[in-house]
């Protein structure tokens, strides 16, 4: 009896399908209210690294279905993106900047060490 409900509870990448489909609020949507609730009472828990290492775990290789693809780009489209400037080096460009400028910027070490 312990044994089959620790089954039915324990959430792990290779079973949780089968747990989703098992959960009382499977197919269903909580309502505004409980969402809100529940958010509410996560907020300000910080997630450990296990638990964060689990979370991620569950959406790998998971591809979007095509409607959600269709629903993102719709979300984008006809929006321009914000030109930034690095200021280290002056280059210009849209948020991918990022990732190798502002705080990665490789002028950014030459300012420092002089
Ligand atoms: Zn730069």
């Amino acid at each position: 009896m312990r044994g089959k409900l620790t089954n039915i509870f324990k959430a792990t990448p290779e079973n949780i399908w089968n747990y989703k489909q098992n959960h009382p609020l499977y197919n269903k949507n909580r309502s505004e209210k409980d969402r809100e609730n529940i958010s509410k009472g996560m907020k300000g828990i910080p997630k450990t690294k296990e638990h964060k290492q689990k979370l991620s775990k569950v959406n790998i290789g998971k591809k979007d279905s095509l409607e959600t693809k269709q629903k993102k780009s719709k979300a984008h489209k006809g929006k321009k993106q914000k030109i930034l400037k690095c200021p280290y080096c002056g280059k210009e460009g849209g948020t991918t900047m990022h990732r190798w400028h502002f705080e990665n910027c490789k002028f950014k070490k030459d300012i420092n060490n002089e």
